[in-house]
């Protein structure tokens, strides 16, 4: 059975990476091939890998998906997916292209540059939010220069800036997945805000009207519930601040519907599809199954399913049906401004 009336993954990557060669130049093995993976990535181009999205949208029942490019993804490309698929997808964008004239040394870094091409897109009117993530940091990314919380919080607040300009809403990563070598791990590399969830409570009050998505809601891939309860404290101060939550096992949920400042209103059901990011199984221990990337196994190479799995824990919890639709797709058609087939398919959101 279909879990919900209107069923949108809000966290999508529809392109994907052909890494195979350039690992096999790298000569990595299993213990190294992450770190491999994450030195090579920039310089690969990403595929269209829609085909397979529908396949998994036709068995699972998901209606529309949000797309998002990661790093080294292309916004040409995840626009030119929406352009042929326009009632299954829509895409966010961010400053990729810039950041590849960044790398190749064309253009020197700045957080102005940075506005200028996410103003440029977003004036395009093909793309309904920034995301993956947003790109505050400083490019190319350095551990052994650590960017502040005040670097980050000031790049962030003039991103927002465009976003309210724009009306739309931003993403904020939180949470990773432990793969991608010690080089990812480092506020130069992967961002304070990464691993820093509180710091956002700056971000949300000085724009209390944009929507502030916090990707994975502090959960992408370990079994550590730390960065969740950040998450679950931004997302509880501020009406505006939303928590994407498909990588979430049961119990996660249930604490952020228990909380009367969160509830469903607040979370959007959203994977990570397309990611490489396998399940980690550990029975009788808690959480069971849980994703991470484990480095002595190296590279996953088939299409991970996180739908079975998200829906699967979604559907343990004992909620009103109407309280289920607005987190696998009610949400997202608000913020994200979805077709939708008829008006008052949604309970009216509660203010919280
Ligand atoms: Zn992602």
């Amino acid at each position: 059975m279909k879990l919900g009336r209107f069923v949108v993954d809000t966290h999508v990557h529809a392109q994907r990476f052909a890494a195979g060669a350039a690992l096999r130049e790298k000569q990595a093995q299993p213990g190294q091939e992450w770190e491999a993976l994450s030195s090579v990535l920039g310089a690969l181009e990403p595929y269209d890998n829609s085909e397979r999205l529908l396949y998994d949208m036709e068995c699972y029942g998901v209606d529309m998906c949000v797309l998002l490019p990661a790093f080294g993804m292309s916004n040409e490309l995840n626009a030119r997916i929406v352009e042929a698929h326009p009632d299954r997808f829509v895409a966010v964008c961010n400053a990729h292209e810039y950041l590849e004239r960044v790398r190749k040394g064309e253009e020197e870094w700045s957080i102005e540059g940075v506005c200028a091409e996410l103003d440029r897109l977003l004036a395009t009117g093909r793309y309904v939010g920034i995301g993956e993530g947003s790109p505050y940091m400083p490019f190319p990314p350095n551990p052994r220069e650590p960017v502040s919380q005040e670097t980050a919080t000031r790049n962030m607040l003039r991103i927002m800036e465009v976003a309210a300009r724009h009306g739309v809403p931003v993403q904020l990563h939180t949470g990773c997945p432990m793969g991608y070598g010690p080089t990812t791990y480092s506020t130069g590399a992967l961002g304070g805000f990464n691993l820093n969830p509180l710091w956002a409570h700056d971000l949300a009050a000085a724009f209390p009207d944009v929507p502030l998505v916090l990707n994975h809601g502090g959960v992408q891939g370990w079994w550590s519930e730390k960065l969740q309860e950040d998450c679950l404290h931004v997302a509880a101060a501020h009406s505006n601040v939303y928590l994407e939550c498909g990588l979430w096992w049961a119990e996660l949920y249930e604490r952020a519907l228990a909380d009367p400042n969160i509830g469903p209103e607040k979370l959007l059901w959203a994977t990570d599809w397309g990611a490489s990011m396998p399940f980690h199984y550990q029975p009788g221990r808690y959480p069971p199954v849980y994703p991470v990337q484990i480095r002595s196994q190296g590279v996953v190479h088939h299409q991970v399913d996180y739908w079975g799995w998200s829906l699967r824990e979604l559907q343990r919890l004992r909620i009103p049906q109407d309280d289920l639709n607005l987190i696998l797709g009610g949400n997202a058609a608000r913020i994200y401004r979805l077709p939708v087939k008829h008006t008052r398919l949604f309970r009216p959101p509660v203010p919280r």
